[in-house]
Formats: structure tokens, sequence, C-alpha cells
């Protein structure tokens, strides 16, 4: 039988009723001829609340063991849903990370996935059985549990999707699919039918929520990803390679994410390797640095400012601070209240004049651009934090995003 992965969010799972409601849903796709493989989260907020207890208890905690620690939300859902399942009838087995086959890299808080051995869940399926999957953990070959970093369940269902050869990945949660821009801050957005990969990578890095590392793998595996609401029964977003030209010759959606710092060095000496010297002990511990601006040397120092996420300043500064006074900078400055805001459309590539009515939108709002970066098919625009929804929402309309596909 053609197998479909089916990835449920934690709000979806948040209490005994919904999770019933789960089991009915995957009872249901069983019974129209599929063999059905479960990814889950975990409840609710859980996972946040798992890190606010070990910070209650240490500012740093060690990584191995909040691994530990944050893998049990996700261990802990999974023979729930199995039980579900049995009660109504449908055979299941709850299976964790490890015992997936899941293997990753040995890197706590954002392992990636070297490899999965599909014997188990092949077994498992081969008698009959829903198999429901722990997300955001895998194990290393030393049998360390590891977690895929936030978000993760996303990047854990799509690459069980293509080690399985599953025809579809469908990913459950609390709205109805992608939309032009996010609903509660711009009322009128319009949810979009279908979307291809880079669209959706583009938007998933700022903003709409999907683990971007997810779509990366389903489009180099060309897995067709469905996002849909566990709550309704509506259509959803497809995201896939073949879309509609006639539908990406135009702006496909306007994303925001308010979790931006920008840290400035000032006067550093102009000269090769400094760069690499600030920005690999960066990447050495995991801060991923975006949008970078030096600006003209004037003589031979110049200024450096860049922009990570806000939840990763206290540890960039600490970092960076004292490379950057060993290579002469005199000040390290940084700011919190940051915003981007980014339009997104495979239309953008080949036709000039999205930036100029970008900046001028803006700028009619009277809405300051901090930073500006772009990629083949995304302008995306640092502005202040308090500004950023009133920028969503001129955006939205200046690119007519609230009018039919
Ligand atoms: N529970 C994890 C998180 O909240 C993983 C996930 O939800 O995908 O980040
Ligand atoms: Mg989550």
């Amino acid at each position: 039988m053609p197998i479909i992965v089916q990835k449920y969010g934690g709000t979806s799972l948040a209490n005994a009723d919904l999770i019933k409601s789960v089991a009915a849903r995957i009872f249901d796709t069983k019974n129209r001829g599929f063999d059905v493989v479960v990814v889950c989260s975990a409840m609710g907020d859980s996972t946040d609340r798992l890190l606010t207890l070990a910070r209650e208890i240490t500012e740093h905690p060690n990584p191995r063991e909040l691994d530990v620690l944050l893998s049990t939300g996700e261990t802990l859902v999974c023979p729930l849903v199995a039980l579900a399942l049995e009660e109504i009838g449908c055979p299941a087995i709850s299976l964790t990370g490890i015992q997936a086959g899941i293997k990753t890299e040995p890197r706590f808080g954002r392992a990636r996935i070297s490899d999965i051995d599909p014997f188990r869940i092949h077994q498992e399926i081969g008698e009959g059985k829903v198999v429901v999957v722990a997300g955001f953990q895998g194990g290393t070959n030393e049998q360390e549990i590891t977690t895929l970093g936030r978000g993760g369940s996303d990047t854990s269902a799509v690459a069980l999707s293509a080690t399985l050869g599953a025809i579809r990945c469908e990913i459950f949660t609390d709205v109805e699919g992608i939309f032009t821009a996010d609903p509660r801050v711009v009322p009128n957005a319009r949810k979009i039918s279908e979307i291809d990969y880079e669209e959706m990578l583009e938007l998933a890095i700022v903003g709409a929520k999907m683990q971007p590392r997810s779509i990366e793998l389903g489009a180099i595996y060309q897995i067709p990803i469905l996002v849909t609401s566990s709550f309704t029964n509506t259509s959803g977003t497809t995201i896939h390679e073949e879309v509609n030209v006639e539908l990406s010759n135009r702006v496909r959606g306007v994303a925001y994410d308010s979790n931006v710092a920008k840290i400035t060095l000032k006067s550093v000496p102009d000269r090769p390797g400094i760069a690499a010297s600030l920005f690999e002990p960066l990447a050495n511990i995991g801060v991923s640095v975006d949008t970078i601006v030096q600006n003209t040397g004037s003589g031979d120092i110049t200024d450096l400012s860049f922009t990570i996420s806000r939840s990763d300043l206290g540890l960039a500064l600490e970092t960076i601070t004292p490379i950057a006074r060993m290579n002469g900078a005199l000040t390290v400055d940084h700011e919190s209240a940051l915003s981007k805001v980014s339009i997104v459309g495979t239309g953008m590539q080949n036709a000039p004049g999205f930036a100029a009515r970008m900046f001028r939108a803006l700028a009619e709002a009277n809405i300051n651009i901090d930073m500006i970066t772009t990629s083949e098919i995304r302008i995306t625009c640092i502005v202040r934090e308090e500004q950023v929804k009133e920028a969503v929402s001129i955006l939205h309309k200046t690119f007519e995003l609230d009018q039919g596909d």
C-alpha cells in the first residue's frame, strides 16, 4: 500500500480529546487504503515549559542533558497516540527516534539527520500497524539522544517521507495552510493553494512557520508536502515543484520575523581575514549570522554590522566582543528591537521594479529601513520592531495580495 506520513503539531495534540480526534483522522486515512506513519510533536507548549524548567535550575544547561530533557516531550505523546489508535481498533505502535532508526550527527540542540534505517518501521507496517514516531529527536552512533532544533518535527516527517518513499507528507497544524501574510496581522490575507519549494523556503526562513530544513529536504527528494489544519477539513496548501506559471508571476507572500538583533562593530581594520576571524567562532557555536553589511572603509578601517536571532544575542556578544577587541574594534554595539519584513516570489526574478515599489511604500508610511538584503526571489528590509506589523499590512496591500490568484 502507498505510504503517507502525517505530522501533528503540538497544538493538535494538546489534550486527550484532541489526541482522540487525531487518532480518528489517522484511522480514517488508513481505512482509505494507505499505510500511515505518524510523526508527533510535543503536546501544547511543553517544549517551552521544559526549557523554562531547565533554565530555572541553571543558566547554562549542559547541552546533552538538555536534549534528553527536551526529547521527553515527543517521547511522552507518542504512546498516548498509539493507545488512542488501539482504543478505536487500529493496530499501532509508538517508537522513539532511536527506535525508529533516526541517526543524527553528534551535535546537541541542532543535530542534522545523517541517516535513517527504515527496517523497524517497515517491519511494523508489514504487520499492519500504524507507526507513531517521536519527531524532533534522533540518536548518534554512540546512542546519545539528540534534538533537531526548534520546529524539528517537520524535518523528521519529511526525512521519514523520503526514506520510506511516501507519496506525500501531510503536516497538520492549527492554521489552514500557508497564507499571503500572517492572518493575525493582515485580516484579509488569503490562503495560498500551492507554492513551490523555493518560495516556501524563503517564506519559512523569514517567518511562515515550518522548519526551513524540512522544505530543503522536500525539494531535494521531491516530496509533496501538504500543510493543513487538524481542526477543520479544509484543503490546505501543497508545497511541490510544479506551480502554474500564471500564478507565480507576482509576489506570493509577505513574511516577517520579529526575532532579530543587530551587532555593529565600529572601526575594525580593513584587511583580509578579519571577517573570517569574527564569523568562524559564531559558526562554531551554532549562531547563524544573517544580513551582513560592511561599509566602504575610510582609510584602513571599516564598520561592520550583522543580524542574528535575538535569542542568540547574549551568546553572540559573549563570543564576539573579546575577538573584536583583539582585532582593534573601537566599540561593539547592539540593538535588539528589530524585525525583518520580506516580499517573496519567483516572479521577481526577471521583473524590475519590485524593490523600488517596496521601498516607496515603506517610505510613504514613514518606516525607516535599517538594512536591506535580497535573494533572487526575496527582498528583505530590517525595520524597527514596533513598525513591522504595519509594514506587513502595507506591503500586502501594495502588491495586491488580497486579490485572488
Ligand atoms: N517540540 C519541538 C518544538 O517545540 C519540536 C516541534 O514542535 O517540531 O520546537
Ligand atoms: Mg512545536
